[in-house]
């Protein structure tokens, strides 16, 4: 278990697919000039936004300067994560940057265009291989014209490999092919271009750390988290640690004089944590780390927190290296405010569930989750973002003292704006009601359906005497996630939810269950190859309740298929008594999971959520491909800006930036710390 990484792919799909959700308008920007955008840039299959950092100007000033510091060593990592995705990436990234600053030809040609789109990308990817693939990019300007411009613009003294070695390196396609080669059987170490390990297989690889383990230690070490594995001139395998006078010693001289900065002006246990923190960066003692960990996570109290070090593991073929990240955020009191009226009202939702009395739980706690704003986000987490975290990933003491969970308000926030206007719901929303009212509420109505399915949904309801769990065997996912969110639906459109204060009206609930009908008999089947089944779990329960309530309410008309100039369209007629089905499914649903009756959620399963219908499912793929989404998103960051009077800090600036690639080249520029080899 770690980092929740909702990819891109994941993401956005989620979001024009799963929950095309809109949002209400921003708040106050300024009346006078234009709105910002909130895709700033497009390039291949990538697109670029920008998040706001909503509360932040309320923030008491302490906060605003920690916040501040801890941004500015969120920066100072970015080169370490390009060396570590490949040996040679800050050596491509600074030369293409070199020759996209000086050049001075005719910015319209062909190859420039080309290189300029692959220099997003290597940006994008913090190298040369996809983020998401791991594939190498494949460049579309030619390797003359590269040769020649390399020549012309790039001081030689900056270039520390031979010019023909970049030219394979950029060219070349089997050539450092893979950032992460992990088929089975092949030596995973040796057939990946990470920078992990060099010179060493697999085998030694795993020889050396298992010399290292000690299997009777209650609180083992990540052995080799931090460091790189190689051989020294005696052919002895050696690891270079990544610490203050190791290696990356001048990225981490730098976060470390950031973290200093903050815990000068942060409270305690915070100023204790970041201490801790700059401790194991000193030293490079996983110990250290370890006990930093424990430290971060048993804060529950601060406003602000923040992630940086060398977090994941999924960068290293072996899962033993980490690459290195950094976030700041800060509580988002409204989404908090909102899980806490559920929770405090979780014994209400039980006692008036429609499902049978004797399969309501008498006792009954919500979960609070907790949702923040991001302020940075660097490393590994920039610019593709994950939309949570979990942390810290060490088993032994997510055992022994917990771990974070939080979900990124803002970011979600911004995918859904970015959605607006991409065509996705004028393309397959029939009616400009429904469109209208996924405009105004979409947003609160899926966060909304995502807090009561999580904090409510999965907890409530209880087992049958002698009934153990698991009689549902592969059915027990889809059935679960049916459950719970037939649970949300159910109680969206309850007045209760009104009287508590967490909707104005119920036109949220319709426009939930508009989008929702929509996505789970239609729109979802665009991540489907054509003539596949429906195999998640989480899009089966979607479909299952979709269909189901559709059969079920045909004789009413509660939901219809509309055909209009050839296309088709599903539309909801009768939003209470659909309301009454879902009541009606989930009570059913749950005598299921409580009885352990295998046949009937196999029966619900197979009938309702597994096959889709070949001509409508070639109709929806069409469709989608016409409006030309791109699959991947990630973003810019704000900047923020000390202000100061009599030397002293009065107040900290948040400024939105829309400019990728002004981003980017101010990071290579202001905050580039390593050599071009490391
Ligand atoms: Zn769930």
């Amino acid at each position: 278990m770690s980092r929740l990484i909702f990819t891109f792919a994941i993401m956005t799909l989620s979001l024009t697919s799963l929950c095309s959700c809109r949002s209400t308008a921003p708040e106050a920007e300024s009346t006078t000039t234009e709105p910002m955008p909130w895709v700033v840039d497009k390039f291949d299959d990538i697109k670029v936004l920008r998040y706001e950092v909503p509360g932040f100007e309320k923030l008491p000033l302490q906060q605003k300067t920690l916040i501040y510091y801890l941004a500015q060593a969120t920066k100072a990592g970015r080169d370490i994560l390009f060396d570590q995705n490949f040996k040679y990436n800050l050596t491509v990234r600074r030369t293409l940057e070199a020759i996209y600053n000086k050049y001075d030809g005719d910015r319209t040609d062909a190859n420039f265009v080309a290189m300029e789109k692959y220099l997003k990308k290597v940006w994008f990817a913090n190298g040369i291989h996809h983020h998401y693939s791991n594939d190498k990019f494949r460049p579309e300007f030619s390797r003359e014209w590269f040769a020649e411009a390399v020549g012309k613009y790039v001081d030689p003294q900056n270039l520390p490999i031979e010019k023909s070695l970049l030219l394979d390196i950029i060219f070349d396609p089997a050539l450092y092919a893979k950032r992460l080669n992990q088929t089975d059987g092949v030596d995973m170490v040796t057939e990946s271009a990470c920078n992990y390990y060099e010179g060493v297989t697999m085998k030694e690889v795993y020889d050396f750390y298992t010399a290292m383990r000690d299997d009777n230690d209650p609180t083992p070490i990540s052995y080799g988290l931090n460091s790189k594995l190689m051989k020294d001139e005696q052919g002895n395998i050696v690891e270079k640690v990544w610490k203050l006078g190791g290696m990356y010693s001048a990225a981490i001289e730098q976060i470390i004089f950031w973290l200093e900065k903050a815990a000068q002006v942060a409270e305690e246990p915070q100023k204790s944590i970041i201490n801790a923190l700059v401790n194991y960066y000193r030293t490079g003692n996983l110990r250290e780390f370890d006990r930093y960990n424990i430290l971060w996570v048993g804060d529950n109290e601060s406003n602000v927190d923040f992630v940086n070090g060398f977090i994941e593991d999924y960068g290293d073929p072996l899962g033993r290296k980490a690459s290195w990240e950094g976030t700041v955020n800060f509580i988002d009191s409204t989404a908090c405010r909102r899980t806490q009226i559920l929770s405090a009202n979780a014994q209400w939702f039980e006692d008036n569930a429609p499902i049978d009395p004797k399969f309501r739980k008498k006792e009954v706690k919500g979960v609070s989750a907790k949702v923040i704003t991001v302020a940075m986000l660097g490393g590994d987490c920039f610019p593709s973002t994950p939309i949570g975290i979990n942390l810290p990933n060490a088993d032994w003491i997510r055992k022994e003292y917990g771990s974070k969970s939080v979900t990124i308000d803002n970011i979600t926030y911004a995918y859904d704006k970015a959605a607006q206007g991409n065509g996705f719901n004028e393309e397959f929303m029939l009616r400009a009601e429904d469109r209208e009212r996924i405009a105004q509420h979409g947003k609160l109505s899926d966060d909304l359906h995502t807090d009561l399915h999580e904090c409510l949904g999965h907890g409530s309801g209880q087992l049958a005497e002698g009934v153990k769990g698991g009689e549902l065997k592969s059915y027990t996912s889809t059935l679960e996630e049916t459950r719970a969110d037939l649970f949300g639906l159910y109680y969206l459109g309850d007045p209760k939810m009104v009287e508590i204060g967490l909707i104005p009206s119920l036109d949220v609930a319709k426009a939930q269950y508009a989008d929702y009908i929509m996505n789970g008999m239609m729109t979802q089947f665009s991540r489907i190859e054509l003539g596949k089944d429906v195999e998640e779990a989480h899009m089966r329960n979607r479909k299952l309740i979709a269909e189901w309530c559709y059969e079920k309410g045909k004789e009413n008309n509660v939901i219809e298929w509309v055909k209009q100039d050839g296309k088709s369209y599903i539309v909801v007629n009768d939003f209470d008594a659909l309301r009454s089905l879902f009541g009606e499914l989930l009570k059913e649903v749950q005598r299921i999971k409580s009885t352990g009756d295998y046949e009937a959620g196999r029966k619900l399963v197979e009938d309702y959520a597994v096959k889709i219908d070949y001509d409508l499912h070639k109709e929806v793929l069409e469709r989608y491909a016409k409006l030309g989404l791109e699959p991947y998103s990630g973003f810019v960051n704000p900047d923020y800006e000390l202000v100061e009077k009599d030397g002293q800090i009065v107040d900290v600036k948040l400024i939105y930036k829309t400019d990728y690639t002004e981003q980017m080249l101010h990071y290579s520029k202001e905050w580039s710390f390593l050599p071009t080899l490391n």
